[in-house]
């Protein structure tokens, strides 16, 4: 049997539950799990905001614990490696995108968490290509938040090529946005960060803005026009029509956070300076190792909160209430 932590009803909190463990494929690995990561959105899964949960739903994709059993094809000195699982825990592996090395492009792709039972468990079954090893200068509790979060703010830079010197600018200071922040300044970029907390700035500036602006504040007019890129993750509705005015011409918005409505956008914001809205989606398995190294050299690492598993509940409602510093983190053996 394994055990955890399961939404039972659409916007449920989260209770004790039971269910059979499951039997291991020749390629997969059972990992023992120490730590899990609550990224916002389990929060959209668990209210099916996506309209795609199912109930019971065991949340939890920024898993990190111990591989404690391999299949019959895996290598048996994967056997007590320190590995994470992120969003995505199969693909294809045939397809175009997986032979180009795009596997979170698949469309076999799974979810950790979505038709599966996924971290908030003492258990997780997944192909071994998805177990991703974590380099000994990581501590458990702090690798979770960089397999989601991390991957998800780190993709942008490689897949945009963005560089030093450009102007880059974060928008919502969460659990990707810290990361992003940190990214972007390791980069060399010139960062500002765009939030509704105040309450943010000091961090903010330690990890690298040049400022902490207010939505519509005379710093945002006056910023106008200013940015190579800009990086939503916020989770709601922005006025996208007052973001766009900040991108410099040729400049791009990438959108991260999945904002509810559809973007209510003129044609000619991005007609008159050859502006560009783009999306990203988490990253792949070896973009994933990449950034582990990075983040290992670098320093950069999320700032966390760890409760026990059995506070799930208090530690959703931060993340719900906008009250997280800056990731929530489960941990099975955390007092
Ligand atoms: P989070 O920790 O809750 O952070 C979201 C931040 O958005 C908040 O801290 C807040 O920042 C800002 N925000 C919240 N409500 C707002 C509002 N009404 N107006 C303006 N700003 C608001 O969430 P997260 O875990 O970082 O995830 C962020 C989003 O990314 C979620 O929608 C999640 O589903 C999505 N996501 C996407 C991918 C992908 O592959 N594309 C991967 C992971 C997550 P301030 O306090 O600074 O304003
Ligand atoms: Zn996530």
């Amino acid at each position: 049997m394994n055990h955890g932590f399961a939404s039972l009803v659409q916007g449920g909190s989260c209770e004790p539950f039971h269910w059979e463990a499951r039997p291991l494929g020749s390629q997969e690995v059972r990992i023992h799990i120490t730590h899990c990561g609550i990224c916002h959105s389990d929060i959209h899964l668990i209210d099916n905001d996506w309209a795609i949960s199912q109930y019971p739903l065991v949340p939890g994709h920024e898993a990190v614990g111990v591989i404690e059993e391999v299949g019959s094809q895996v290598d048996s000195s994967r056997l007590g490696q320190r590995v994470g699982v992120g969003w995505q825990s199969q693909s294809c592996g045939i397809c175009p995108q997986c032979r180009r090395g795009h596997e979170h492009y698949c469309a076999q792709s799974e979810a950790t968490c979505v038709h599966r039972h996924g971290g908030f468990a003492r258990d997780l079954v997944v192909h071994q290509r998805f177990a991703i090893k974590i380099p000994d200068e990581i501590a458990s509790a702090e690798a979770g938040p960089l397999f989601c979060g991390g991957i998800t703010v780190y993709t942008p830079f490689k897949a945009h090529r963005i560089q030093a010197n450009q102007t880059v600018g974060i928008l919502g200071l969460g659990g990707l946005g810290h990361l992003a922040l940190q990214f972007a300044n390791a980069f060399g970029c010139q960062t500002y960060a765009f939030s509704t907390s105040e309450s943010k700035r000091e961090e903010a500036l330690r990890y690298g803005a040049v400022d902490l602006v207010g939505y519509g504040s005379s710093t945002f007019q006056k910023l106008a026009g200013h940015f190579d890129f800009l990086i939503s993750t916020v989770s709601a509705d922005l006025d996208w029509s007052q973001i766009l005015k900040l991108l410099a011409p040729e400049g791009t918005l990438i959108l991260v956070g999945a904002s509810p409505k559809p973007l209510n956008i003129q044609a000619s914001m991005l007609i008159n300076g050859a502006r560009k809205v783009a999306g990203s989606v988490i990253g792949n398995p070896m973009d994933i190792s990449e950034m582990l190294a990075f983040c290992a050299r670098s320093g950069v690492r999320p700032q966390i909160e760890v409760l026990p598993f059995a506070q799930v509940n208090q530690a959703l409602d931060k993340v719900r209430q906008n009250q997280a510093r800056y990731r929530m983190v489960l941990g099975w053996d955390v007092t």
